[in-house]
């Protein structure tokens, strides 16, 4: 996921891809079902939630989004008791290896503007609000709009109900689509360790343009707009008002994102994308990649952006950075550093060397408003978390410096088959073991070794 700064590439992520299952035979995936309606300005969630005991440790605490009020909660038909602290909830350990929860809730989604429900993101220390109104709705994992325990695959049957004037991206294509009373029913299976999914108004889509490319169906939702920002020149925003301008604008954003796609099949590995759909948004102020959708905020549709890369980026999660432990663990090496290292390559191999040169010096002189200039190890960049904008600076350019030093010592090539054996695993869920051993398994573990020397 992007987020723009002043710097327009500094990134956060949320990202998914590929179901996988579980490799650990000590996590059992958990069983939700979870019901959704869209009624007046709410989200009515109803969940059940079967719950497996991992063989180690006691699972004693959810995730829990501490603004959301619990309506009712029952576990194993007894009144669920818990108590909340920061956007835990705490319960007594229980003595059965498989227990059944039940819960109700509402979600306020205001219709004029973004509620006021906070969620804190990651491992609780930074908080953002959780973008709800009644036209476009954003769930995702890190909004803990539902109880989670993070390091868990689950299998989640989900049904959505929304009004006919609103239409649900789920994060894996629905299984099912009913009208009923009046509203429409989608039907998702999936087996993850999360699914996102965005409720858009239908009617606020002007152009929607479906384009065959390859084997793949793009779908590009734009919303209405008759003043776009263009570009920035000399530091000054260009607006545009002309229809063919502003078509051509959006031409060039779906040609990048086409490129993109044939670039990364190329590169990396072939990737079966049946349909594509890019969807613009007004809520986000950041792009997310949700596997068989992206998500793009209007603030990303110019020039400046995307010749920065930032569309690219998030096309790049269909194949990096979504199953990694950094969703679990917070670490966003694998999860970020490394999407946006390869986001650089397709980069140089369109605007040239000279540009790519260029992106990575920007990226090692990064300049924090407080701090005139500064340097880290690599340790940190391993272990960096999010939190800050200081901890996007250090995820998205000064780590990607250091894949770059990496790429001078071994070579693109080798760097890339490195990569594509680390991520491309089936059912896998990839940390730094995995890239550490095919470092080694490649002969470029003293090169490995000499990054740790190295501050940029
Ligand atoms: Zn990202």
């Amino acid at each position: 996921m992007k987020k723009l700064s002043i710097l327009f590439c500094s990134t956060i992520l949320t990202l998914y891809c590929i179901g996988l299952q579980a490799q650990d035979v000590d996590i059992k995936p958990w069983k939700y079902n979870i019901n959704i309606e869209l009624k007046d300005s709410a989200l009515w969630v109803n969940l059940s939630l079967k719950i497996t005991k991992a063989q180690k440790g006691q699972n004693d605490f959810l995730l829990f989004n501490r603004y959301i009020q619990i309506k009712k909660a029952i576990l194993d038909d007894r009144p669920f008791e818990y108590t909340r602290s920061n956007d835990t909830l705490f319960f007594e350990a229980f003595q059965q290896s498989e227990m059944t929860l039940l819960m109700q809730y509402e979600i306020p989604c205001s219709m004029f503007e973004y509620s006021k429900t906070v969620a804190s993101y990651g491992d609780s220390i930074y908080a953002y609000p959780v973008l709800f109104d009644a036209g476009q709705i954003f769930c995702e994992r890190f909004n803990k709009w539902y109880p989670v325990l993070y390091d868990n695959f689950s299998d989640y049957c989900i049904t959505i109900s929304v009004p006919k004037t609103h239409k649900v991206f789920g994060y894996y294509p629905k299984t099912d689509c009913i009208n009923s009373a009046g509203n429409d029913i989608y039907s998702f299976n999936c087996f993850d360790e999360d699914f996102p999914f965005f409720i858009t108004q239908t009617n606020i889509f002007q152009q929607h343009k479906i384009i065959q490319h390859n084997t793949t169906n793009y779908e590009f939702y734009f919303l209405p707009r008759n003043r776009r920002l263009l570009d920035i020149v000399d530091r000054k925003p260009v607006y545009v008002s002309d229809v063919k301008q502003i078509d051509s604008l959006l031409s060039v954003i779906i040609n990048r994102s086409m490129a993109a796609v044939d670039w990364y099949n190329a590169n990396l590995w072939q990737q079966r994308i049946e349909t594509l759909r890019f969807v613009e948004t007004s809520i986000l102020g950041l792009g997310a990649c949700l596997e068989s959708f992206i998500l793009l905020d209007r603030s990303l549709m110019n020039m400046e952006v995307i010749d920065r890369y930032a569309v690219s980026h998030e096309i790049s999660h269909i194949w990096l950075g979504i199953h990694t432990e950094y969703l679990a663990k917070g670490k966003f090496f694998l999860g970020e550093t490394i999407p946006e290292y390869v986001n650089l390559l397709y980069y140089e191999s369109w605007a040239g060397d000279d540009a790519f040169e260029n992106a990575i010096q920007d990226k090692i002189n990064l300049k924090l408003s407080e701090v005139p200039f500064y340097t880290v190890a690599f340790e940190q960049v391993l272990n960096q978390r999010k939190g800050s904008f200081q901890a996007d600076d250090i995820i998205y350019h000064k780590g990607v410096a250091f894949v770059h030093e990496f790429r001078k010592l071994i070579g693109k090539e080798k760097l890339l088959k490195i990569i594509r054996e680390t991520y491309s695993v089936p059912n896998h869920f990839v940390n730094l073991r995995d890239f550490e051993m095919n470092i080694k398994a490649n002969g470029c573990w003293n090169e490995y070794l000499k990054l740790f020397e190295i501050k940029l």
